[in-house]
Order: structure tokens, then C-alpha cells, then sequence
């Protein structure tokens, strides 16, 4: 099997679920509980807390586990009311909570043809009724990397009080996500993305702004701003992951496999088009788009061959990809898009085995079309 779906989600380190394992048989009391055995399940929270909050920069305090990264933006969106500044090319979990929050209005800052925020966009849209900004930091989609340093500095530059939330899904574990660099107030992240468990995600909270957040589910309020018996086994399997993930040092060994697949298509492939930008893009993520196909025709081509693959297309009810449509991409590519996402067991091998079948299937499917 050629696994080129990581972008969606990610393989357990083995590590992990040995983690995963050891809590669920020796350390399963509710963290919630008084007695001691309790006490021992709440301290691999408090442990993992430490630990992700020393990576970021910043506090236990300011770390809070969730369902998943979607609940963590729920969270953070939810909470506020006024103006909000995000864009088109939020994951849907941003997308889609921004229509069902409390703001006034919400204004879309516009990009350009690699999904980078235009920032003279943003500075005419920010105004004294801008409360709230929501970006995506690494682009689920293409692998953009956002300007997120520069993009705050704008923003608290016209007002320190505007609160940043920033999507670091695709980000965290992968590219720096010290807050006190990046300058954001909240940021999101899901540990199946880096080799954790599912139905796992964190949200970090400036402690300035704690105040202000408002929960998402009622009832005990483990963690504050949700409700629920924590899970211990989950939450200790997500910071041994994501150490796991940071001591890889695999970015220079994907940043060559990224750039392997994009020079195999361009060589190889006519009339293809490579999407993800070369600079300032997350290595793990390359987006290709080749003209007069239908990508879930090539997709299920490829599965045949056991290729995993995601369509970037993902045309959902007769409507091209919100994402894609904001790229002003030729009309000829806007179907035939196919995200490959890596991982470190990729090797180079499995990426000519797929050039292989790639450039197979796409002349067998122009020949008939
Ligand atoms: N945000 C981004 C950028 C994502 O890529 C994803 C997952 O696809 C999510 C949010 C949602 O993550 P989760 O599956 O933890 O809800």
C-alpha cells in the first residue's frame, strides 16, 4: 500500500499506541475523580499540558483539550460577536462556524493564485468594529503557509484588543507553532494529523482572553470551555506523538519527496498543473491538478493499484472547491485536482510506482473521454 492520504489523517506511531494502551489498562481512572488513582490519570493531562505548552510558548494553564480540532474552533468562533475578518480558504470547520456564530458581519479578505492573504485587503478591511480574526495556518488543501507573524503584527498593530485565532491543524508538529512568536491569542490543533489518536484536538488560550470564551457543551466542565470524562489514554497518546513527531526531523526527507513527485509530474505529465506553491508551502502536502479529468475517476484508479490519495477537487453538491475557485485556476483543471500528502514512510520507490499509474490512468481516461 502507498499511503498518500495524510492530509486527512495520519498513522498511530506504534509509540503512541503503546501509550494509548498502558493508560487504558494501568492508568484508567476518571481524571476527574478525588482518590489517588484519579489523581495518577489527571497527572498525564497535567504532564501533557506541560509539555505542549513549553513547545508553543506557553502555559499549562493555556492548553485545553477538545474533541477535535473542528470542536476547537467551534469553541474559539463561538464565543465572540461583532465583526470578524477570516477568508475563503478555510477549512470548513471555520467556513461553516462563522454562518452559524453571532457576528454582525464577516468580511472575507481576498488571496492570491497560491492562497497567501493579501495584505493590503486586509488593511482596508480592518476598521474599529473588527473584534475577531480567524486564519488558517498551514492550507489543508494546497499546503499554503500563511504569513501568520506578519498578518498579526498588521492586526495588532491597528488594535492589540482584535483577538487572533489561528487553525494550526496541518501545522502543529510540522512548522514552528510558538505562539508568542506568531502573535495569536488562540490556535487549534488535532492530533490524528500528527500520529495521535482521532477525536482528539487542543485549543490554546491566551490567558488574557480566558474570560471572554464561552463554553461549547455543558455539564462538568473538565475542560472548562467543554464538558465530558476526559480521556487520559487519547490525551498522553497526543503529546507522545507529537514529541515523536518534532524528533523525526523528517522536514528535509519530505521537502524531497515533495519535490521529487512535483518534477516527476512536470516532466512526465502533459497539461498537469502543480498548485501548491514551491515557497513558503508545507512539504507534506502537494496539490496537482490535471486538465479534462475528473479527479474521483483518478482516485478510484489509483486505490486499484493500492494508491491512497485525496481529491483535492472535492466537488460537493454541483460547486468546484471553495478553496480551488478562490485560486483563479483555468476552468480545464478545476475538476481534475488530486492532493498526494505524505509521510516518512514514503520512500522514492513508491513515488515512481505512482508516477507510473498516474500517467497510465490519465491517458487512459483522455483516450476515452
Ligand atoms: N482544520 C484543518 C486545517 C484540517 O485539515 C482539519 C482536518 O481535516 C480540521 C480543521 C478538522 O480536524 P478534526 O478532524 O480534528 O476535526
Amino acid at each position: 500500500m502507498i499511503y498518500l492520504d495524510n492530509a486527512a489523517t495520519t498513522k498511530m506511531y506504534e509509540e503512541a499506541i503503546e501509550a494509548y494502551v498502558d493508560v487504558c489498562k494501568n492508568h484508567f481512572a476518571n481524571p476527574s475523580a478525588l482518590h489517588s488513582y484519579g489523581m495518577d490519570a489527571e497527572n498525564l493531562i497535567k504532564e501533557t499540558k506541560k509539555y505542549i505548552g513549553k513547545l508553543i510558548s506557553a502555559s499549562e494553564s493555556e492548553i485545553f483539550f477538545t474533541k477535535s480540532a473542528t470542536e476547537s474552533n467551534n469553541i474559539a468562533i463561538k464565543s465572540f460577536d461583532g465583526l470578524a475578518i477570516t477568508s475563503k480558504i478555510e477549512h470548513s470547520s471555520v467556513y461553516n462556524t462563522f454562518k452559524n456564530s453571532h457576528f454582525d458581519e464577516v468580511r472575507y479578505i481576498s488571496n492570491d493564485n497560491y492562497g497567501f492573504i493579501d495584505e493590503d485587503d486586509l488593511k482596508i478591511k480592518l476598521d474599529n468594529k473588527v473584534t475577531f480574526v480567524s486564519f488558517i495556518y498551514v492550507n489543508n488543501e494546497i499546503g499554503t503557509i500563511q504569513d501568520i507573524k506578519n498578518l498579526s503584527k498588521i492586526i495588532k498593530g491597528f488594535n492589540k484588543d482584535i483577538v487572533i485565532h489561528i487553525d494550526a491543524t496541518q501545522a502543529m508538529g510540522k512548522v514552528s507553532c510558538d505562539v508568542e512568536d506568531l502573535g495569536v491569542d488562540m490556535m487549534s490543533f488535532s492530533a490524528h494529523k500528527f500520529h495521535g489518536p482521532k477525536q482528539l484536538g487542543g485549543l490554546y488560550i491566551r490567558k488574557n482572553i480566558q474570560g471572554k470564551i464561552k463554553p461549547i457543551l455543558d455539564g462538568g466542565y473538565q475542560e472548562v470551555f467543554s464538558s465530558g470524562t476526559n480521556n487520559p489514554p487519547a490525551i498522553y497518546a497526543c503529546g507522545i506523538a507529537l514529541k515523536k513527531q518534532i524528533e523525526s526531523n523528517e522536514y528535509t526527507y519530505i521537502e524531497e519527496l515533495n519535490h521529487y513527485l512535483r518534477k516527476l509530474i512536470k516532466e512526465n505529465i502533459k497539461d498537469s498543473y502543480i498548485i501548491s506553491p514551491i515557497e513558503n508551502s508545507s512539504p507534506y502536502i502537494l496539490d496537482v491538478a490535471f486538465a479534462n479529468i475528473k479527479s474521483e475517476v483518478l482516485l478510484h484508479m489509483l486505490e486499484e493499484e493500492e494508491i491512497y490519495v485525496s481529491s483535492g477537487s472535492a466537488c460537493s453538491k454541483g460547486q468546484y472547491s471553495r478553496v480551488l475557485s478562490s485560486l483563479g485556476i483555468d476552468k480545464k483543471y478545476m475538476d481534475g485536482a488530486i492532493r498526494f500528502s505524505f509521510s516518512n514512510e514514503i520512500t522514492k520507490k513508491d513515488l515512481d510506482f505512482t508516477l507510473k499509474v498516474l500517467k497510465d490512468s490519465i491517458e487512459m481516461i483522455r483516450r476515452v473521454i
